[in-house]
């Protein structure tokens, strides 16, 4: 028997995919837990979409949580098999939106027969939700910003590997474009936290928050935005760098990471803008443009701190808050 293992990493947590090769009679046995049978429909019907049809009754397919925990991996897929196991503990820590880019990927490798593609556009992002083992450096920590307007694209690319660039991987926004700006609020606190409330805020909008990031700032320094329930943050790690994501649901989805917290446009970072306009939210760190998403519905809220553990960092230093609609 042949074993050829293909490790992949991706956000802090891994999948593993298994690529074996023994020579055995295929078994049409459709055999998939009842936690995953949605995304496997979900699937079937993206590929239905794309004029692929994906039947298993040939084939079979096995998707069941693995007897013991995978350690360094979250999924893997036996290819040839069309037999994938999942880690428990990390499927029930994993948003939904998580969850499907894990089935779909080792879907990719057991019913697509694809391998790992590890190609990047030239704003650095993923060219596929199949990037996989081997990383090198920082490309351990970059996630597939597996979300919104992107995520039609990367479904695409999975079902047709050769499928064009998106428009969206060669974009940029300039900060010095200039506004009619209408302002909402100005807030210097005295504190070393803040979470201001907003009502009506449906307009484009502009917020600008400017923070001393010292030296004693505390493992997470997380700024969050948008409207309740599902909001987008960015959280700044010493050492480490900072992530965009959106939290739905009270579960995190990284979408981009950064490695220079302590350096853009020649300074440490003291200052992020957000402004929803042309239909996405546009973030700039110091003034130098960094990612878009999907527009908000509204703003409710903007809040920030700086956390050791679960305790406040009372030093940490905000500066000023400026929110205005963009006329
Ligand atoms: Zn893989």
């Amino acid at each position: 028997m042949k074993f050829n293992w293909i490790i992949c990493l991706f956000l802090l947590v891994a999948i593993s995919c298994s690529e074996d090769s023994p020579v055995v009679e295929p078994q049409a046995v459709y055999d998939v837990a009842p936690e995953f049978e949605s995304y496997v429909q979900e699937f079937i019907a993206e590929g239905a979409k794309r004029g692929e049809t994906i039947d298993f009754s040939d084939s079979g397919l096995s998707i069941k949580f693995s007897e013991a925990p995978l350690n360094t991996a979250n999924g893997r897929c036996f290819l040839g098999r069309h037999q994938i196991e999942i880690d428990k503990e990390d499927w029930f820590s994993f948003s939904a939106l998580f969850r499907s880019y894990l089935l779909f990927h080792e879907l990719g490798h057991c019913e697509l027969d694809r391998l790992h593609k590890n190609d990047q556009f030239s704003d650095g992002s993923w060219k596929s939700i199949l990037k996989g083992d081997p990383f090198a450096g920082e490309d351990l920590r970059k996630p597939v910003p597996y979300f919104g307007f992107r995520k039609d694209y990367y479904i695409d690319e999975l079902f047709n590997s050769s499928i064009s660039d998106p428009e969206w991987a060669d974009v940029s926004f300039n900060y010095t474009e200039e506004f009619l700006k209408e302002e909402v609020r100005i807030v210097e606190p005295t504190t070393s936290r803040l979470n201001e409330r907003f009502q009506n805020v449906t307009d484009d909008y502009e917020l600008e928050l400017t923070f001393d990031l010292m030296d004693e700032r505390g493992t997470w320094t997380t700024m969050e935005w948008g409207a309740t329930g599902v909001n987008y943050y960015i959280q700044m790690i010493p050492d480490w760098g900072y992530y965009i994501g959106v939290r739905d649901s009270g579960m995190n989805n990284i979408l981009h990471y950064r490695r220079d917290l302590d350096s853009a446009n020649g300074r440490l970072i003291d200052k992020i803008t957000i402004r929803q306009s042309e239909g996405f939210e546009q973030v700039f760190v110091n003034e130098e443009f960094i990612f878009h998403l999907d527009q908000q519905s509204q703003l409710d809220y903007v809040s920030i701190s700086a956390l050791i553990g679960d305790q406040i960092v009372p030093n940490f230093n905000i500066n000023k808050l400026t929110v205005s609609t963009l006329k």
